[in-house]
């Protein structure tokens, strides 16, 4: 079984910036084009804000034209877990950190080949790692 981080809000709160809690913690959404990694092109590996998780590798990163960072595909299956999302009055996927339940962003169905997915990923719930 994968072990979970589990902390209080509080504890949140304390180590993340206002921006980060209110995507990750409180299911928030970066305004597009705003973000740190929309317009990134640096090679690395996009962990979680809260928990260091390995999420997605910028080899599947592409640019979606959305303001939004997005990838093809997660680094593995098993580091992130989706969950449908009725809010909004939309239906939509949502993506969250499988170590820390993390907010991440929402997972669509028009991403290039091969997986034919869009990761559509708030910068504030990545830390990009960058390769050396
Ligand atoms: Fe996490």
């Amino acid at each position: 079984m994968k072990e979970k981080i589990i902390k209080t809000d509080a504890e949140w709160k304390k180590e993340l910036t206002p921006a980060q809690y209110h995507v990750c913690r409180e299911k928030g959404t970066e305004t597009a084009f705003t973000g740190q990694y929309w317009d990134c092109h640096d090679k690395g590996v996009y962990r979680c804000a809260c928990c260091g998780n390995e999420l997605f590798s910028s080899e599947t990163k592409f640019d979606s034209g959305t303001g939004w960072p997005s990838f093809w595909a997660p680094v593995s299956k098993e580091n992130v877990e989706t969950e449908t999302d009725n809010s909004l009055f939309m239906r939509r996927t949502e993506v969250l950190c499988g170590k820390c339940d993390a907010h991440l962003g929402h997972v669509f169905d028009d991403g290039p080949a091969p997986t034919n997915l869009r990761y559509c990923i708030n910068s504030a719930s990545l830390k990009l790692d960058k390769a050396k």
